[in-house]
């Protein structure tokens, strides 16, 4: 997959490229509208992204542009102006999607990944069980971030999808198969996913059994 991506500002635009790249996605980038506009109607893309707010041609003029040119490359726009004015205005001009700035970079790749209806790469990292859903990638459950140990418990149990897993299983896994890890401890970190999930308004439960392990349960 290859993009263009239109963004004058430098820092952003960095991270925002390197972080396609790590994902697979091979970006062109142009740091204002006339160049973007050029590489646009010069290159064949899967996807333009376009920011609005650009030196020389704004990204709705180079939207217009393509347009009249029959040019049908799917176009996002992006704009740190989170006003529905710029999104009306987007979208009129033959944008298929708007996202407004600050974003991250798995949103954009989903944003592009759902216009071009291709499986997302994220999905992969992204491990359910009933409504709980852990991004391994960011190690966050339902989009609340945990901590390393958190995180290594929740995916264990989400692995064992809804089958007894036991105490010492999880102490080896999350402290070494060597290491004198307490019950204690475990008790301790299950009790702040139990938390975590009540806040994030999870249905699914961590369910102790007799002090021999825990497993998942969709309530
Ligand atoms: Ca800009």
């Amino acid at each position: 997959m290859r993009i263009l991506y239109v963004e004058d500002e430098k820092f952003l635009a960095d991270a925002v490229c390197h972080n396609l790249v790590k994902n697979g996605i091979d970006v062109d980038h142009s740091a204002d509208g006339e160049d973007g506009l050029e590489k646009a109607v010069s290159n064949s893309y899967d996807c333009i992204v376009l920011d609005i707010m650009l030196p020389k041609l704004s990204g709705i003029e180079i939207l217009e542009r393509l347009r009249e040119k029959k040019n049908s490359t799917p176009v996002i726009m992006l704009s740190a102006l989170a006003e529905v004015e710029d999104k009306v205005r987007g979208l009129d001009s033959g944008a298929d999607d708007y996202l407004a700035k600050p974003f991250k970079t798995v949103e954009l790749i989903a944003r592009i990944n759902a216009l071009l209806r291709r499986p997302s790469k994220m999905s992969e990292q992204i491990l359910t069980f009933g409504d709980l859903s852990y991004d391994e990638k960011r190690k966050t459950l339902n989009g609340t971030e945990l901590t390393a140990k958190e995180a290594k418990i929740i995916c264990e149990l989400i692995k064992a999808n809804g089958r007894l897993i036991s105490k010492e299983f999880l102490l080896g896994r999350i402290w070494g198969e060597d290491s004198y890890g307490d019950d204690n401890y475990i008790e301790v970190y299950i009790s702040r996913l139990r938390k975590v999930m009540r806040e994030v308004g999870a249905r699914t439960q961590i369910k102790a059994s007799r002090g021999l392990g825990y497993k998942l349960v969709e309530m």
